[in-house]
């Protein structure tokens, strides 16, 4: 068994890491100035482009897109595409989740991401042209359409939005809510998921579509942006957005209508990992905060690293971030090399446990830092923030954890 990354991931590691600590930790205070300091709250911070075309010209760019993806690209002409394996990106995604602006930078933050994977799988080559293009130059940004308030939305068979084809066009009608990176200035696309056969004995995973909709589109229309814990997340932020009679041409449908489903899993895998990787990197980012200011800081005559039971926080803290690290990766590897359904139960594994650990770990950093923590002057709290809502958002750690147990019970119930 070999634990050492491949050498084209570790080229990959040094680079980014030296541009991190370069250009993109540097520009963080820069950046939140920047962004509060904006007379409208939902503006890019001038500093932002700057630090995409840095590392565009860098070669740092559109990292997530793996191999086999990479090969089934048939629009013609596409740029900007690297190749990676998830395996190999899953590093890069860690040391970009060290800090809050840097997978855009990148061009590498959800939903984005996940989004230009669908189009990249399953878009037409119109629909490449169109959307994955702009997307993969990072000129235009996007949104994912599909939890809804009035359904439990972590049972998606639950959706009542519509998606009917009517002749040589598709009319959605619904709302949806929580509609990550909508109010950025650039969210021009979103894939909105609605019902498309309304027959209740229709094959449950075959009834829903996936429907590219331009943000001008008559009917659209964000109805609020939602606060995380009090803060709006800015310049992405969550809308709620009502879709009321919006017509566009058929051709919008991905993949045809009836494929939602299909393609709601096929998102599903290299997106999981690249989330629990970027909240290990912030787990990673909080030990070392909290190991800093722990030998540094005295109260009591001593180091805070060597009154109480703090030494077992900080080795507790190591040896979970060491676990769910390697579980995250071989969830990755065994993407890479038997495929997502193979690796059904890893993902779910690594969705439950990355998150958790990130939390844990950086609400003991949190309160090493004591009243510090919870302020603006490091990133503990949004990162805290961040690591809590990835235990809802992509779906609960109890939907996991069932998906989980029912793989693992599976050869005993069929032996009943
Ligand atoms: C910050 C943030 C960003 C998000 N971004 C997006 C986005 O971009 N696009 C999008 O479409 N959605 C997004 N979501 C929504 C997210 O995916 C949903 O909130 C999630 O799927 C859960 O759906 P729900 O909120 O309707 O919870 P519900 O389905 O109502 O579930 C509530 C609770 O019920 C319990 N529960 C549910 N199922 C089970 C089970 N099987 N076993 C035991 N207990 C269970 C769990 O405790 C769960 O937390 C985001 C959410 C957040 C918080």
């Amino acid at each position: 068994m070999n634990f050492a990354f491949s050498s084209t991931a570790q080229s990959y590691i040094n680079r980014l890491q030296d541009f991190m600590a370069e250009h993109v930790i540097p520009a963080e205070a820069v950046y939140f100035s920047q962004l509060k300091r904006g007379e409208r709250p939902w503006v890019v911070p001038p500093v932002m482009a700057d630090l995409k075309a840095r590392a565009k010209q860098a070669g740092l760019w559109n990292l997530f897109l793996a191999a086999d993806e990479h090969n089934k690209v048939h629009g013609a002409g596409l740029t900007g595409l690297i190749g990676l394996s998830n395996a190999d990106y899953a590093p890069l995604a860690e040391i970009m989740g060290r800090s809050f602006i840097a997978p855009e930078v990148f061009n590498c933050n959800a939903p984005d991401t996940g989004n230009m994977e669908v189009l990249v799988k399953y878009g037409s080559a119109e629909q490449q042209q169109r959307w994955l293009q702009p997307l993969l130059s990072g000129e235009i940004r996007s949104a994912f359409c599909m939890t809804e308030p009035d359904v439990a939305s972590s049972d998606a068979t639950n959706m009542q939005a519509t998606a009917i084809v009517e002749g040589d066009e598709v009319v959605l009608n619904g709302v949806k809510w929580w509609s990550t990176g909508i109010g950025h200035p650039d969210c021009r696309v979103v894939i909105f998921m609605g019902l498309s056969d309304l027959n209740p004995k229709a094959p449950k995973h075959l009834r829903h579509s996936m429907v590219l909709v331009p943000m001008d589109t008559p009917g659209v229309k964000i109805e609020r942006m939602l606060s995380v814990f009090g803060d709006q997340d800015e310049p992405y932020g969550h809308g709620e957005v009502s879709f009321t009679n919006v017509r566009l041409p058929v051709s919008s449908i991905i993949a045809g209508a009836g494929r939602g489903f299909e393609i709601a899993q096929g998102r599903l895998g290299p997106g999981r990992i690249h989330h629990c990787m970027r909240v290990i990197g912030a787990a990673e980012r909080a030990l070392e905060l909290m190991c800093k200011r722990a030998v540094r800081r005295v109260a009591f005559g001593q180091p805070l690293a060597d009154l109480g039971g703090n030494s077992d926080i900080i080795a507790n803290a190591r040896i979970a971030i060491e676990q769910a690290r390697l579980l995250t990766l071989k969830a990755a590897w065994m993407i890479d090399t038997v495929g997502v359904k193979a690796a059904m139960s890893e993902i779910a594994q690594i969705k439950v446990v990355a998150p958790n650990v990130a939390q844990m770990v950086i609400d003991q950093a949190i309160q090493i830092f004591g009243a510090a923590g919870v302020g603006a002057d490091t990133p503990l709290a949004a990162m805290y923030a961040n690591a809590r809502i990835l235990r809802l958002a992509d779906g609960p750690d109890e939907v996991h954890r069932s998906m989980i147990a029912k793989l693992e019970l599976k050869p005993y119930r069929n032996s009943l």
